[in-house]
């Protein structure tokens, strides 16, 4: 069962000149209608809700909240240079976060249960601190302290496909072992968010749950796939996670305007049966997913919708056929060195084939 949860208050928030904007919205549900999803019926669309600013502070401090709230009242307010607010932004914040605490919501109730938030603005740069990158509050990351406070999960393995490193999620999870956080992203010399080093493993008793594989400029699915299946799936195994939660992005997207990597569509559904097959194997099929980049406007919707086909019930995989479609790019021998390094750095934490 996947349900997609979405609210008009996502398409209010804008931000003059930036490419996060309500279109990638109105492209995403054209292409979720025009797939046929929407007919189905093992898919629901659902309304978010509205979170409450108390649990915004569970996560974020208290100054954080209110300058995004005097930002939305004052009208257009750059609390950084690409993190601009207009009247509707606290409000779509404040329904963003209450979109992917819906999502783990619904992911945890039982068994086979996917649910994504079409939620703007995105979350996962967000710190407990700062707005930044887009993002106002981390959404994915108030909804996984969340379920985990509320007794719905004991541990939750977050797995973020965003071009970008989720600095955001890592700051907040950092010296936490009951969140796994892994991120696949952009090389950090190249792009911000300027982290997400392999070095960057997390701290006191989060110390190995927080993994970095930063990938080289134009790396394409092959190598990307490579990547992922080398570190990624022995590793959630062994964490065995209750639920799987996604911060997922598309502007890993071959040719997105703000993006390095050199993705296709293809792979993106070949992500999609990773961790489809990773969360029925580890959690009971359990996923909560929450939008974050994708600005590659012409293929977005088709990317989007290709990630998300490995969780239909009659899903047929058949890796065979995929494999035909996927590209192949990138600067193989330096994700061979990261693989290595990540695998000598984690040893002494998970048992990585
Ligand atoms: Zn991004």
């Amino acid at each position: 069962m996947i349900s997609f949860i979405e609210h008009n208050d996502y398409y209010k928030h804008k931000m003059p000149q930036i490419l996060e904007n309500p279109k990638r919205l109105r492209v995403i549900k054209k292409e979720l209608t025009a797939s046929g999803f929407l007919e189905r019926k093992d898919v629901t669309l659902i309304s978010a809700e509205l979170a409450t600013e108390k649990i915004l502070k569970t996560i974020h401090t208290e100054q954080l909240v209110d300058t995004v709230k005097h930002g939305s009242m004052v009208g257009d307010v750059a609390i950084t240079g690409d993190t601009i607010t207009n009247e509707f932004t606290f409000q779509a914040a404040l329904r963003s976060v209450g979109g992917a605490i819906k999502a783990g919501e619904l992911a945890v109730s039982s068994e086979n249960q996917v649910a994504f938030a079409l939620t703007r603005p995105p979350g996962h740069h967000a710190t407990r601190t700062n707005a930044m990158g887009f993002c106002f509050f981390n959404n994915l990351a108030i909804a996984a302290n969340h379920l985990i406070e509320k007794k719905k999960a004991k541990k939750i393995a977050i797995i973020d496909f965003d071009n970008h490193y989720g600095n955001g999620t890592a700051d907040i999870f950092y010296e936490r072992n009951d969140i796994l956080n892994v991120s696949l992203h952009i090389d950090p010399k190249l792009s911000f968010p300027y982290q997400g080093r392999e070095a960057e493993i997390g701290e006191g008793e989060g110390t190995g749950y927080n993994i970095c594989i930063p990938l080289p400029e134009k790396t394409g699915d092959k190598e990307y796939l490579e990547a992922f299946d080398k570190i990624v799936p022995s590793i959630v195994r062994e964490y065995k996670p209750d639920v799987i939660l996604v911060s997922a992005g598309y502007d890993g997207l071959n040719g997105d305007p703000y993006g390095y990597l050199s993705l296709s569509v293809s792979g993106f559904q070949a992500i999609g049966e990773r961790i489809a097959q990773l969360a029925n194997e580890v959690c009971h099929g359990k996923v909560a997913l929450t939008l974050e980049g994708g600005y590659k406007f012409d293929e977005l919707g088709r990317a989007f919708t290709a990630s998300m086909k490995p969780f239909l019930t009659d899903y047929e995989f058949n890796s065979k056929k995929l494999l035909s479609n996927l590209n192949s790019s990138g600067n193989k021998n330096q994700i061979k060195a990261t693989l290595g390094e990540l695998k000598k750095l984690l040893k002494p934490y998970w048992r990585i084939d």
